[in-house]
């Protein structure tokens, strides 16, 4: 069976979902699919009342299906069905979400949809597994550290990885016992809406995983500040991070987990395996058109390979092919839209009127979509536009260095701190370097996640707060209680 697929005869899943029901509401905000450029829905915003409608509808079925105190296991096995389900439905979820986002269908079948699978089954087992503490006190007492579900957590995603992100807040929110008020990218929302259509087929009581759709000014706010949402989860940009921080501290204080944005270096020593690097810089570059967090998009390079390794890079990269997200043949997709393709190319103009020159792109393709070409900018100084913005695109700057010293000073970013990569054959090296990155994850020869979700992921600096993934990512989302019990 072929999973190209004609993006005019999808059927898909339009207005928000609450209550297990999909709810129709008018578009306000015209939507443009990236590969083509054609606009082709409109999405509805959700204002105050409708955010309200779907927090009050998560509070009722929390307490009439008594998912929090259902024995544990039986919140386990409802999630592993609901896992099963994603996968027996990973052509049509995968083409929901190719449609209107950067995600190549084959990408989404083979990455995106089983790791989200994965993703669920990992946190449900939790559910049975992570419990309270007894602690040590003194013999005249009992000392405990119960743990408890927050109640209603506010989840929002961006557009890039509409699904996995999804999957990210939904999988360890339910596992811990709590409902979800979760708010797509207005770019992308019908992937998620499908995954919580998929929870109630599962057996997952019907209001515990609702959808608003809408906008960050509106619906987002609405939900970073609604007195009933007890925690936020967010993902996205560092500048939307700071304004729920803001909302969060006007509205009333709650907790928060902000996964946000990044700027990551890739140092590669002369001693490394450098066509092993090339590959995992040249793959990291083009996944998803640079349009990842942990894009690895500073090369820091040992000054003596520096054209080798470049050169390497660049012809690995001729070998990925553009196209439409909805051709199975695609493993180059676009850029997300036309403001973020500008923005991208008026950055890489600003770095090279400042003297930097690009090696290869540095302009956008002849296409009817949004796409740009992979650029390798060289000449760049640490306070160059190209090294210190999030482009979100497939660029990569390169910078070189003699010393070891030289190459840490380099990689500290003014500003993020979410991951880097570093390329060795020498072990002591890689350990040391490790302790001075300032990065919430470092890669030694490879670069970028495997599936091994029991690794946390998160920002040192201003690339978030908290962890996405892991033990953490589900104690995240219970709370805890001290009791002392005097003998
Ligand atoms: P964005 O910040 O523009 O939007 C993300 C989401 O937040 C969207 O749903 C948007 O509608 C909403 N939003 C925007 N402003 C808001 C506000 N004031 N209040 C509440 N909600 C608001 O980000 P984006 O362009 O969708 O995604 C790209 C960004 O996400 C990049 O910066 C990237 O690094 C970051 N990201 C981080 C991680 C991570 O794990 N650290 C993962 C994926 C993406």
């Amino acid at each position: 069976m072929t999973l190209s697929f004609d993006p005019d005869s999808l059927l898909l899943p339009k207005g928000h979902f609450i209550g297990g029901k999909l709810i129709e509401a008018r578009g306000e905000l015209p939507i443009e699919r990236p590969s083509d450029a054609k606009a082709y829905w409109d999405c509805p915003v959700a204002d105050a009342g409708i955010v309200d409608q779907a927090v009050d509808t998560a509070r009722r079925a929390l307490k009439e299906s008594g998912w929090a105190s259902l024995r544990p296991r039986a919140r386990t096995k409802t999630m592993q069905r609901w896992a099963d389900l994603i996968e027996q439905e990973a052509v049509t979820l995968a083409r929901m979400e190719a449609v209107c986002s950067t995600r190549p269908v084959a990408h989404l079948i083979a990455g995106d949809i089983a790791v989200t699978a994965e993703q669920i089954r990992f946190f449900a087992e939790f559910a049975d597994k992570e419990g309270s503490d007894l602690v040590p006190t003194d013999g005249g007492s009992l000392g405990m550290i119960m743990t408890e579900p927050y109640g209603v957590v506010g989840a929002i995603t961006p557009w890039n990885f509409p699904l996995s992100m999804a999957g990210w807040k939904l999988g360890p929110a339910l596992a811990a016992g709590n409902a979800v008020v979760l708010k797509p990218s207005e770019m992308t929302p019908f992937s998620t809406l499908y995954l919580a259509e998929l929870a109630v087929r599962a057996g997952v009581p019907a209001g515990l995983v609702n959808i608003v759709l809408g906008d960050g000014q509106t619906t987002g706010n609405a939900i970073t500040g609604h007195p009933d949402i007890a925690k936020v989860s967010f993902t996205g940009s560092t500048g939307a991070g700071s304004a729920i921080m803001a909302n969060i501290a006007r509205t009333g204080v709650k907790p928060m987990t902000l996964e946000l944005g990044g700027k990551s270096p890739q140092l590669v020593f002369a001693d490394a395996d450098l066509d092993l690097a090339a590959g995992a810089i040249a793959t990291s570059l083009l996944a998803n058109a640079g349009q990842a967090c942990v894009a690895g998009s500073r090369l820091i390079v040992e000054a003596r390979v520096a054209n080798a390794l470049a050169e390497s890079i660049i012809s690995k990269l001729a070998t990925f092919r553009p196209g439409p997200t909805w051709d199975e043949c695609t493993d180059y997709p676009p850029i997300i839209s036309e403001r973020q393709i500008g923005r991208m190319d008026s950055i890489v103009r600003a770095t090279t009127d400042q003297g930097a020159e690009c090696l290869t792109g540095g302009k956008r393709l002849d296409s009817e979509g949004y796409f740009y070409a992979p650029t390798l900018i060289t000449g760049v100084t640490a306070t160059s536009p190209a090294v210190l913005e999030e482009i979100f695109g497939p660029v990569l700057t390169i910078q070189t260095f003699e010393e070891e010293e030289e190459a840490l000073s380099l990689a500290d970013h003014p500003t993020y701190g979410l991951a880097a990569g570093l390329f060795t054959r020498d072990l002591s090296r890689a350990i040391r370097v490790t302790r001075h990155l300032q990065a919430g994850t470092v890669w030694v020869n490879r670069y970028g996640r495997s599936r091994d979700h029991i690794l946390p992921t998160g920002g040192y600096k201003q690339s978030g707060i908290g962890k996405d993934l892991g033990r953490e990512a589900y104690l995240a989302n219970r709370k805890s209680k001290s009791v002392l019990v005097s003998l």
